[in-house]
């Protein structure tokens, strides 16, 4: 193929990427955007298969036939609540994929004493970059999965500002001493250890913003491939995921009421925030039964439902819709109340709800939901935790400090379904089970809204 026909291929593929992303703004329209950033990217595949430069088809082909097994066998097996998890794995691979063809293509320019003073400055930035997304991602992994809870030591940030330095120092070198390798291999060293020390110590309301970033910097490293390789597409798509990741990291950061600043360097506190379970919960917990709840609901004019992780975990968006179908026959006014960080991935529960065809006007954004809980009969809380937890609003030593809430306290009744008392992601105790108007409902989310829904029905 000659370069011209190429470059309309890859202009037809980022204009496919573009619309692709325009729809998938939507949740009507958002599968469509999915298959149009999927035709993009056969056409991106295909393109680049006709490149002349390639001089032997064996090992590219075992490549796609081994990531090809790889990914249907994950999008098959991984559990729908673990599909965060996997999100921020595929980052890291973007990020590790950068630092691999950059370094590819600059060891080999150095290997041929090739003018490699045009490569340098995106190999270090695309090895950079790509190797802290890589460890950060990794680490981020860990956090989602809850199998790492260390938060890092006494000075972590220290050693970052000096990685930080390294960094700078490394890359300027590889610039300057633009014929030796060693600058590389050393840089991609730098990043991989500056990724673990800038992702540990963060958790708690802060992991929301951190894998919005990480997201953003694979693009980036992409990028910076594009430009070791002069590859347009690669530039075009990576600079889409950038800044993509870009805004949703900044709408991260005002929900979560923090600079992007202060969540790198100034990590929230990991403690329990001083809460003592006992003091909080003990004889104050009040539990009711799907009956009760039911009978609430039929004398109620405006019911809001909050979703979380919870609502992941039992798949419990059908149900949900279900109690809010057989509620609306009833008269009832039903809104749900989507704070920007419930569940475990940014949109989480738009994803969940529109899966179970819930109309996306039913869906209230916290800031405009906050003022009208005053005015709600019954709040349902389904396996929502730290976002209603009011300890937010009063206790700055607690890890959610300062993060906007779910107001969900003001209204008249707050019924939470969850199978216990056990915190959320922040592992702190909620008071707010504990409040003179909560009711708890333990049990399965599911099972439980299944019941309220029976219920109501032999009303
Ligand atoms: P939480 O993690 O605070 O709480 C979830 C609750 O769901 C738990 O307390 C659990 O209680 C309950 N639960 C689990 N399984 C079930 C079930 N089968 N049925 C009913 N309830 C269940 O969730 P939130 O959505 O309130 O908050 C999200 C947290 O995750 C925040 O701290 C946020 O910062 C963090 N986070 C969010 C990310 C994002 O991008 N959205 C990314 C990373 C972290 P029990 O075990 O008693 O049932």
């Amino acid at each position: 193929m000659t370069n011209d026909w190429a470059a309309l291929g890859y202009l037809a593929a980022a204009i496919l990427f573009i619309l692709g992303l325009k729809r998938l703004s939507r949740p009507r329209t958002a599968v469509r955007g999915n298959q149009y950033g999927a035709a993009g990217m056969l056409v991106a595949v295909l393109v680049t298969l006709t490149d002349n430069s390639i001089i032997g088809f064996g090992w590219i082909i075992g490549g796609v036939i081994l990531g090809a097994a790889v990914g249907v066998l994950l999008a098959l097996r991984v559990q729908m609540t673990a599909m965060p998890e996997l999100v921020a794995l595929f980052n890291g691979f973007g990020g590790g994929a950068s630092v691999l063809v950059a370094a590819a293509s600059y060891t080999q320019a150095v290997d041929l004493a090739g003018d490699t003073s045009r490569l340098s400055s995106s190999a270090a930035l695309a090895s950079l970059i790509g190797a802290v997304t890589f460890t950060g991602s990794l680490v981020a992994f860990a956090k989602l999965r809850e199998a790492l809870r260390w938060s890092g030591f006494r000075g972590i940030t220290v050693l970052s500002a000096l990685g930080a330095v390294a960094a700078v120092v490394l890359g300027v070198l590889m610039v300057v001493d633009a014929q030796n390798a060693l600058w590389l291999w050393l840089l991609v060293g730098v990043g991989a250890v500056l990724g673990l020390l800038v992702v540990l110590p963060i958790g708690g309301a802060d992991m929301p913003v951190v894998i919005a970033l990480l997201n953003s910097l694979s693009g980036m490293a992409a990028v910076a491939a594009g430009f070791v390789l002069d590859n347009s597409l690669l530039i075009i798509a990576g600079s889409l995921v950038g800044a993509s990741g870009l805004i949703l990291t900044q709408i991260m950061c005002v929900a979560m009421n923090r600079t992007l600043l202060a969540v790198m360097f100034s990590p929230a506190p990991t403690g329990t925030g001083g809460n003592d379970v006992d003091d909080i919960y003990a004889g104050k917990v009040r539990s009711t039964s799907p009956d009760d709840v039911a009978m609430l609901l039929e004398s109620a004019e405006r019911v809001a439902i909050v979703p979380g992780y919870g609502l992941a975990v039992a798949q419990a968006q059908h149900a949900v819709r279900d109690l809010m179908r057989r509620l609306q026959d009833r008269g009832v006014e039903v809104v749900f109340g989507i704070h920007p960080v419930a569940g475990r991935m940014p949109g989480h529960m738009n994803v969940l709800l529109a899966e179970a065809e819930v109309a996306y006007e039913r869906l209230v954004e916290m800031d405009d939901i906050n003022p009208t809980f005053e005015q709600t009969d019954v709040t349902i809380v389904i396996g929502a935790n730290d976002v209603v937890n009011p300890v937010a609003r009063t206790d700055p030593s607690s890890p959610i400090a300062g993060m906007p809430i779910l107001d969900v306290d003001k209204s008249d009744v707050v019924v939470v379904i969850k199978r216990s008392l056990s915190p959320g992601f922040a592992k702190i105790a909620n008071p707010l089970f504990a409040a003179d108007n909560a009711l708890m409902l333990f049990g399965d989310g599911r099972e439980a809204v299944v019941e309220i829904t029976k219920s109501l029905q032999s009303l």
